[in-house]
């Protein structure tokens, strides 16, 4: 029991992009206790359960405090000094044998919400010439940015619904009430969801009776991957019937109808695996209505259909009218670099090159599909990769193929403060400052509910020897005869150096550090509709509503579809997200590897709600706990993402992937299940 008084200390949540008001309390190094701050501006008192668990994830065993390296095959404490030299020395000998495109990074969320670690991530990334990078974007949803590439040449276009007057909204493999939204950054979403409904409709299709949908006014359960084809065909009714009123300039739409033409509801239901009457029901809606918001999730965005079903949610919002539009979507402005201070820069192509091992399929901003990783490694073209806080056993596609592949590289280095299942696998893990640990900003501005930012300044000491991550990063890049930037400060030790480097990061924002570190929570007034995005369309000449890729993908799904037509659907499962954790992380605050199943398939199989049950493919297999559901679509099981006791990536395969992006396919997989014998 500490005897150290407890101070109060207000600070906001860094597990996921809400970023929720928070009071801590701690005594000295111990963070006792947390719970939402009610005078929060935004977010006025409302937390889950993780951010109120952020005290236990500060003190989550066994901690990392300490800089490891491999020595005789065990990972032993040894001083910054001798890990750094030989992460360099390795790493030099790497570059002038192989070049440097044999070196890999994953920017995981770890270093992705330390803001001064990912300017130097970048830097690294920089220094080395762009050799090959992956990211959660290219592990959990490649369509949203490709799609705003494709059709508005921008990659930072991101339609947010606008929540106070929506009274027509679609969510579509999302499930807000426990994620929070996917880059919407959605607090107290009950709340949201439920004046959305009461003021209009809000239906939700999933293969799940959903949290979301209980609040919905409708729910259509399609099969997972092939909820593009309502979509689509709801795109063919809104461009012969209305209601078509297209707020911007739009282009390729003759193009589309042809595209579209003698795709019919009956066809659309028999893809989707809905009745023909929900979609009337769904059209009719709209209709009445006038126009409408759909919204997606990585329900979507991990399906075969992530491609489709994101085009045609943004076709649907075009042709009605909702883009930059009261009762629509608006577009962030950003608040680090404001756009609409600036003539944006204009993508030739959404598209990056492919990898090495898999060229056909493209890169988005660069980066390369998480699923090429073990191939990469394995033909001997990636030898050093640097895993900047990405939990990668847990999230990353076919865990047999990636931890084979690991165990082959000369150099892996790891930033991360505890041990998990990627660290047996690393030649050096490296303790980073931890998010308590650190002065921080909301960089990831353009993900927020508003134009804001928050500032909070560390809760309590680093334990042991953690370091701040660009501290770190930038001596192992000195030591290795790389370029660093002009401006770092000699030592993280220095009084008020990571300060600098967050000041850094500022120096075209809205506002000034000093500013937000004065004020901890700066918000700007939202202009909507927004002068700065009909100015953008107005210079492009418009959304491009047909680009090549995508009716290329389109055409090849809807004969492959319709050919398919008539045939059962294979079991399958789609992936879900639970409320006591995020990804791969925190299935230490309980959630169950379980696998919800409905009744009748259930008895099918002769399991029984509570059984151990075998799911498994080609892949791999895992065991889960069955949760009976007649929620459930038939024909559909539903896996939690990547759970400690049961990982459904041994599931997913490096080999299937979305043609078009390199997304792994973790929805819509068949699989086959069992009872397993007590
Ligand atoms: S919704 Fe939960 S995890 Fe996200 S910021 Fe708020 S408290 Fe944290």
């Amino acid at each position: 029991m500490s005897t150290q008084p407890i101070e109060l200390k207000r600070t906001y949540c860094r597990v996921c992009m809400v970023h929720c008001g928070l009071v801590a309390e701690v005594a000295g190094d111990r963070i006792l206790k947390v719970r939402g701050d009610h005078d929060h501006p935004l977010t006025k008192g409302y937390t889950c359960p993780k951010g109120r668990a952020t005290g236990q994830i500060h003190h989550l065993e066994p901690a990392i405090t300490r800089p490891l390296m491999r020595k005789d095959g065990e990972l032993v404490p040894v001083s910054w000094d001798e890990a750094l030299d030989d992460i360099a020395q390795k790493l030099r000998r790497i570059i002038d044998t192989h070049g440097p495109n044999a070196i890999g990074m994953y920017f995981g969320s770890g270093l992705g919400l330390d803001s001064s670690g990912y300017l130097m991530e970048e830097a690294f990334y920089n220094a080395l010439g762009t050799p090959p990078k992956f990211s959660p974007l290219t592990n959990d949803g490649t369509a949203k940015v490709m799609l705003a590439g494709a059709m508005g040449s921008f990659y930072g276009l991101n339609p947010k619904t606008d929540y106070d007057n929506v009274d027509m909204l679609i969510y579509v493999g999302t499930n807000p009430m426990v994620s929070h939204a996917h880059n919407t950054g959605m607090f107290n979403p009950a709340v949201w969801i439920r004046s959305a409904a009461k003021r209009g409709e809000v239906w939700t299709i999933d293969p799940l009776f959903t949290e979301t949908a209980k609040f919905s006014t409708r729910h259509i359960a399609a099969y997972p991957g092939k909820d593009y084809a309502i979509l689509a065909w709801l795109t063919r009714e809104i461009i012969d019937g209305g209601p078509f009123n297209p707020r911007q300039a739009i282009n390729g739409l003759e193009q589309l109808r042809a595209a579209l033409e003698g795709y019919t509801c009956a066809k659309a239901a028999d893809i989707a695996g809905v009745t023909e009457q929900e979609l009337q029901d769904l059209l009719a809606a709209i209709r009445r209505k006038g126009r409408v918001v759909v919204e997606t999730g990585t329900g979507i965005t991990m399906s075969a259909g992530c491609n489709m079903t994101q085009w045609f949610a943004w076709l649907l919002m075009i042709l009605t009218g909702a883009m930059n539009q009261k009762g629509g979507a608006w577009f962030h402005p950003g608040f680090l670099f404001p756009f609409d201070q600036v003539e944006l820069p204009l993508l030739q192509s959404a598209f990056t090159p492919g990898s090495n091992v898999r060229p056909d399929v493209k890169g988005i901003l660069g980066d390369w599909p998480c699923a090429v990783l073990p191939l990469e490694i394995e033909g001997g073209n990636i030898r050093g990769f640097f895993n900047f806080g990405g939990s990668i056993v847990r999230s990353f596609p076919d865990t047999n193929a990636l931890t084979a592949a690991l165990r082959k590289l000369e150099l892996h280095v790891n930033t991360e403060v505890v041990h998990n299942d990627v660290t047996p696998y690393c030649t050096h893990v490296l303790p980073t400052k931890g998010a308590a640990e650190r002065a921080e900003f909301t960089r990831w501005d353009t993900l927020a509910w508003n134009l804001s930012l928050q500032y909070t300044p560390p809760l309590v000491k680093p334990k042991g020897e953690r370091r701040s991550a660009w501290w770190v990063l930038s001596q192992f890049m000195k030591r290795a005869g790389l370029p660093v930037p002009a401006f770092l400060p000699e030592s993280d030790l220095h009084e008020g150096a990571d300060e600098l480097m967050l000041a850094k990061l500022m120096e075209n924002a809205r506002c000034s550090f000093a500013e937000l570190k004065e004020k901890r929570y700066v918000e700007f007034p939202l202009e909507f509709p927004a002068p700065w995005v009909d100015k953008h369309f107005e210079r492009i000449g418009g959304w491009k509503l047909a680009p090549p890729e995508l009716l290329g993908q389109w055409n090849a799904m809807r004969s492959a579809d319709e050919a398919a037509s008539g045939r059962p659907k294979p079991l399958c499962y789609s992936s879900r997200r639970q409320r006591r954790k995020l990804n791969g992380q925190l299935s230490f605050l309980g959630e169950p590897a379980n696998v919800i199943l409905h009744p009748l398939d259930a008895a099918a199989h002769g399991i029984t709600d509570g059984q151990k049950v075998r799911v498994h493919n080609a892949t791999g297999e895992i065991v889960l706990i069955a949760k009976v559901n007649a929620g459930m679509r038939r024909g559909v099981l539903s896996i939690p993402h990547g759970h400690e006791d049961a990982n459904v990536n041994h599931l997913t395969s490096v080999h299937k992937v979305d043609p078009l992006g390199g997304m792994a396919l973790y929805s819509g997989v068949p699989v086959a299940m069992e009872p397993v014998a007590e």
